[in-house]
Order: C-alpha cells, then sequence, then structure tokens
C-alpha cells in the first residue's frame, strides 16, 4: 500500500465514524508514524509503506478511533501560537483558555508587575505563553500533580523559560513564596457527576477535571486563600465553566466587596474568565447587577 493509499483508507475510516477533519486527522498520523515533515510526506505519497511503517499507522489508527486525544497520540497541541508536548498526565490545552492569556497580558499592559502566579498550571501552557509574552515578569507555575509539573517543565525548556518560570509542587496557592501582582488559574471547574463525560473520552486526568459537587470547590477554595497572596492592588483571573460565572463573580465580591468584577466571554459567547480587579482599571463593576 502506498502511503496515498493508506491516508485515503484512514480518511474514510474516520470520516465513517464521525471523526472530524479526517483527512488532516490521518495525515498527523501519518507523519507522527513515520516521523516525518508535512513536505516529505507529500514528496513521498507514492511510495510503498514498509510492513512495520503500516502496523504502526495502524496502531495510530486504533488509538484515534478509540476516542483517544490526538494531542496525546501525537504528544503536540497547539495554544497561542506555540507548541505544546501533551501527555495523559495534563488537560490538553483548549483554545477557549487562551482567553486567559489575553486578558492576563492586557492586565499586565496597563500596569506594572513583578510576578504572576498560574495557580493548577497542567502542562504549562498558560504560565509558558505568559512567560514569552512578559520578559520582566517573575512566573510561578504551580500544580498538584508531580507528573504534570514533569509536563510543564518540559515546555518551559522547550520554549527557553525555564530560568522564568518557577515550578511549585502543591495544592492552589499553598506552594507561593510571595504575594503576587496578579493569579490566573484555570483549575478543574468539572462537576463531579459530569467529570467522565467531559474528559475526552475518559483520557484526561479527573484531577485536573473535577471540582466537585458544583464544579466549584476548588475555585472556592483559591478565593478564600486569596488575599495573603496578593500584592496591594494585586488582581485575578480565573477561567470558569458555561453558567457559572455569576456563582463565581457572587462568590468573590462576597470575599472582596470593594472590588472590581470582569467577566469576560469566550468566542461561543461563554462567559469565560472572571476577574478581581482590586484597583479599577477600566474595570466593569458588575456590583450593582448582581445584587
Ligand atoms: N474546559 C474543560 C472542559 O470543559 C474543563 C477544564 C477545567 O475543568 N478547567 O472539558
Amino acid at each position: 500500500m502506498t502511503l496515498a493509499q493508506a491516508l485515503r483508507e484512514a480518511a474514510a475510516t474516520f470520516e465513517s465514524r464521525g471523526i472530524e477533519d479526517p483527512r488532516l486527522v490521518a495525515e498527523l498520523l501519518l507523519r507522527h508514524a513515520l516521523s516525518i515533515s508535512r513536505v516529505r510526506l507529500y514528496q513521498e505519497l507514492k511510495r510503498e509503506l514498509a510492513p512495520r511503517e503500516e502496523a504502526g499507522f495502524g496502531r495510530l489508527i486504533e488509538r484515534c478511533l478509540s476516542g483517544e486525544p490526538l494531542a496525546y497520540i501525537t504528544g503536540h497541541r497547539e495554544f497561542y501560537g506555540l507548541d505544546f508536548y501533551v501527555d495523559q498526565s495534563v488537560l490538553v490545552p483548549r483554545p477557549e483558555t487562551e482567553l486567559l492569556v489575553e486578558r492576563a497580558l492586557a492586565l499586565a499592559g496597563e500596569r506594572n508587575m513583578a510576578a504572576i502566579a498560574d495557580i493548577g498550571t497542567g502542562s504549562g501552557a498558560v504560565a509558558v505563553s505568559l512567560a514569552l509574552n512578559l520578559p520582566q515578569v517573575r512566573i510561578y507555575a504551580t500544580d498538584v500533580s508531580a507528573p504534570a509539573l514533569k509536563v510543564a517543565r518540559f515546555n518551559c525548556r522547550r520554549h527557553g523559560v525555564e530560568d522564568r518560570v518557577c515550578l511549585l509542587k502543591g495544592d492552589l496557592l499553598s506552594p507561593l513564596p510571595e504575594p503576587v501582582d496578579l493569579i490566573v488559574a484555570n483549575l478543574p471547574y468539572v462537576r463531579e457527576e459530569e467529570v467522565s463525560s467531559k474528559g475526552l473520552a475518559g483520557f484526561e486526568p479527573a484531577l485536573a477535571l473535577s471540582g466537585g459537587g458544583d464544579g466549584l470547590d476548588k475555585i472556592r477554595a483559591l478565593c478564600r486563600g486569596l488575599s495573603k497572596e496578593l500584592r496591594p492592588g494585586g488582581g485575578l483571573l480565573l477561567e470558569v465553566g458555561m453558567g457559572q460565572s455569576q456563582a463565581v463573580a457572587k462568590l468573590l465580591l462576597s470575599l472582596f466587596p470593594e472590588a472590581d468584577i470582569e467577566i469576560t466571554p469566550d468566542l461561543a459567547g461563554i462567559e469565560r474568565v472572571v476577574g478581581l480587579m482590586p484597583l479599577s482599571a477600566g474595570a466593569k463593576r458588575l456590583a450593582g447587577l448582581l445584587s
């Protein structure tokens, strides 16, 4: 079988099984099986696959058909224009989480920041994106999971920011060595009972997804410990799930009645990032709307 035939067959199988972008997925898997670039794939379309190569490609196709995320199979995921290594010890970075990075960069552009913390960093995608875009800022990135921190360390090295991102193991804010100017967090916020259906076909770590009964356990715990870990005038940006923004905004207002709360929708119109801005930096005060 030639590479071209193998691609056609795989794409047809994916299409019949309802996998999105079947041709693209087939290409990525074949390139991964053969460890070749896209250009080489196209140069070699007419060559015959060796039996070992064909078997290898077949195994990748099976993994994909079983529902395993492409990012885990290939070990690659793009986030904020950067390539990240991911495996099953971390959540696959989602496009909507780029909003967290965007909001953080916007705030960092408005005021001087010496240190930012990314709590529950997972693959390190948010921390690395911030580090690359904010060369003057110290970044702390924490996670409870040692295997996740290994992935984050790998990604820090890959992007040359290992000296500027300080990786710390521990629960939520507990490992932070000093108060920071901004805390960003994409904590687990999926309701416990939804975790198995939401974590991409059960492949993603429940630890990175489950936020307890109403999904807000981790977010509540972080918010309660916040005042000690923020510098005067410091801010917080939290990613939340669909329908959670108002509850989180209320929680923050109950803890920080004087603060400005900002809610930013993602591209799908879902209120995705809730921000707490003790200084009103153009932030919209929702206190009145919420009461
Ligand atoms: N956005 C992810 C999902 O819906 C959840 C991420 C999280 O819990 N932080 O699958």
